[in-house]
């Protein structure tokens, strides 16, 4: 079997694992980046809508800064992001942003000037100052006080992610595509590298570093109906979680996106309400503003999506053979905004819908979309438990999201991360040198090589892809937007029997060589461990906070519940073992009202009954 060394192993090759790696490749560093697919075809590329940073450019951007940015990203993650992480995220924000621009991510820019804006189906008007002309500009983006959202066009991601494709590629850092981690190499203290599977041959390999990445990105494929692309299955917190040793953080904070297309759940940008664009029900009346008078369709989208559903259920949706629907509505935004700063939107709803979207609605519903949740760091992003393993980016709970991630502040993530991470990452590699135990890389190799033979040589009964179906169907119809005791107990129960079929596989191929049903068959029993954290962890937290939303306990419980929870398997166990850590160490806006959402809440202060 092959044996790859290299100074640091990035496990995925999306925003986070790149930047990351060219950290690590500028300081002299060998770098390598791991991915299923080609790295610009990883799923940081579909991202539309923008990313948040508090220049303060634009008009409705000015008196912009971190301070604000700060406030609303507590605010938005319900009091549970760890508020030393979100203050550096925000403060360094604005540098990456410049750092992207410098290396040649076509933001657009300010022009001076008159134009019309919406709120709230109303058209207004604003202007621009000269003096900004040509600066990076905003636009309006979901949760936010001040336009911070900047953006591409609509393919920010795509633009990120191909410019730092780019500078990867000079930086000497080297991709290899194709290939999916295993498992970490590890001697119950420190991380050596993973064992690596490659896709087309099925070979395995074992590739040894000294610092190890996990930036694999979210793990929304684990439900049924999901925005993300289908390579997001977890793979990276499946291995961290399988160590026994490294815990996942906070796995039931899980967001659903307000407007995820009818049939396909194909994701219609947040930059369509932020430029104006409304939500009408069954008799295409809007009602966001009766719910929430002061944010409407701007509120953050735990608040959105949980209101969408409560008008379906007043019996208010659209029926359709594939469930019930709202519409949004961008008809009055016009044909030039539409087909210019809403290009891909309008590329959607012809293509996939077969609708005109400047004269038509578009049907949408909530869709999983974001995994607040992963392998949980501490605020260097080393991860808790294994020295020499780090994570960032959607893999990660690094924890600046809290219970509700702000739409923007996943792409500011990835490279601001990228940016701390990466300086962490090579202060690591600069002060270390790593033995790999000869022993403890053949044990991991054999360990996979085992599961591989078992699956060809066919003890098992169960088919993969229905007992995957069955682990979706189960997260999709009792842990989606609002959860109680009773379907979360049933969804517990049903995804143990669940992960006893997964470890029980009949392969219908011959399982060798390009075989993705022996990559899905590797990777299922994993996932539904993954399922067995959000729906476990659902359960046992007895509040309701963020996106969290549970109906038998409505108020967020600041006295009980201002804490993170972490997940931790050890082998043979058939559910995670939780603990408990404090949201944050650090204070600087104790816990509040959101000013949307309207939930009630159980100060700290208060005495138990
Ligand atoms: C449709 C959509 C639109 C979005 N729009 C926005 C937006 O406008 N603004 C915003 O801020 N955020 C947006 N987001 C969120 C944002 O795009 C993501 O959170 C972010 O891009 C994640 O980047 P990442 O580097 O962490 O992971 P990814 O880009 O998902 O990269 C993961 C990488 O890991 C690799 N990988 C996975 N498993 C393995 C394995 N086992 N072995 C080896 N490699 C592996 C993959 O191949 C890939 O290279 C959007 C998300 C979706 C779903």
């Amino acid at each position: 079997m092959q044996i790859i060394y290299t100074d640091f192993l990035s496990i995925g090759s999306g925003l986070a694992g790149e930047r990351v790696a060219i950290e690590a490749a500028q300081a002299g560093f060998d770098a390598i980046c791991l991915s299923l697919v080609p790295p610009r075809r990883s799923h940081s590329s579909a991202a539309q809508g923008g990313m948040q940073a508090s220049l303060g450019n634009c008009i409705k951007g000015e008196g912009d800064c971190p301070d604000v940015h700060f406030l609303d990203t507590v605010k938005g993650s319900d009091w549970g992001c760890d508020q030393e992480v979100a203050r550096m995220f925000a403060d360094t924000a604005p540098v990456a942003i410049r750092q992207m621009a410098h290396w040649g991510v076509p933001w657009n820019r300010v022009v001076p000037g008159k134009s019309f804006y919406f709120k709230g189906g109303e058209k207004l008007e604003k202007e621009e100052k000269k003096e900004c002309e040509g600066l990076i500009t905003a636009r309006d983006f979901g949760g936010t006080a001040k336009w911070r959202a900047c953006y591409c066009s609509d393919g920010a991601g795509h633009a990120m992610l191909y410019t730092l494709d780019n500078v990867a590629i000079q930086s000497g850092v080297k991709a290899h595509d194709r290939v999916e981690a295993l498992s970490l190499i590890h001697d119950g203290e420190k991380c050596m590298g993973a064992v690596v599977r490659c896709l087309k041959t099925g070979e395995l390999r074992a590739y040894l570093a000294k610092a190890t990445l996990i930036a694999t990105g979210g793990f929304g494929r684990i439900y049924r109906a999901s925005t993300n692309a289908i390579i997001n299955e977890g793979g990276g917190l499946i291995i961290a979680l399988d160590t026994g040793i490294v815990p996942l953080g906070n796995m039931e904070a899980v967001q659903f996106h307000p407007t995820g297309i009818v049939p396909t759940d194909i994701l219609v940008t947040e930059g369509c309400r932020g430029d104006g664009g409304t939500l009408l029900d069954v008799n295409q009346e809007r009602f966001m503003h009766v719910y929430e008078p002061e944010k409407a369709e701007l509120a953050s989208r735990d608040v959105v999506s949980r209101r969408m559903t409560e008008h379906i259920r007043k019996g208010l949706g659209v029926k359709s053979p594939y469930g019930e629907h709202l519409w949004l509505d961008i008809r009055h935004l016009g044909e030039k905004h539409i087909t210019t700063k809403l290009r891909e939107v309008y590329e959607i709803c012809k293509n996939f819908l077969g609708i005109d979207p400047i004269t038509e609605l578009i049907p949408v519903r909530p869709t999983q979309h974001y995994s607040m949740g992963g392998v949980r760091t501490n605020k260097d992003g080393a991860a808790y438990g294994l020295k020499g393993l780090f994570s960032a980016g959607e893999a990660c709970c690094w924890d600046m999201h809290g219970f509700n991630r702000l739409g923007g502040n996943s792409l500011a993530e990835t490279v601001v991360a990228g940016m701390i991470v990466g300086k962490k990452v090579v202060e690591f590699l600069q002060g270390n040198e790593t033995n790999f135990d000869t022993g403890v890389v053949n044990s991991a190799l054999n360990k996979q090589k085992e599961r591989v033979d078992n699956l060809i040589s066919g003890e098992g009964t169960e088919e993969v892809y229905a007992v995957r179906d069955a682990m979706q169907d189960v997260l999709m119809d009792y842990v989606g937007i609002f959860r109680n005791e009773k379907d979360l107990t049933l969804a517990v129960d049903q995804l143990k029997e669940i992960h006893k079929r997964a470890n029980n596989i009949k392969l219908q191929s011959n399982g060798l060589g390009a075989n993705p049903e022996m990559a899905l068959a590797l990777r299922l029993p994993g996932m539904v461990r993954l399922a067995l954290c959000v729906a476990y962890g659902a359960l046992e937290r007895k509040e309701s906070r963020g996106s969290h939303a549970r109906e038998d306990y409505p108020e967020r419980n600041d006295r009980d519940w201002l804490v993170r929870t972490l997940a931790y398997w050890k082998e043979g166990q058939e559910l995670p073992e939780l603990k408990y850590e404090p949201a944050t160490q650090v204070v600087e806006i104790p816990p509040g009202d959101r000013g949307y959402g309207g939930g009630k809440i159980i100060s700290a202060e208060t005495k138990e009954a």
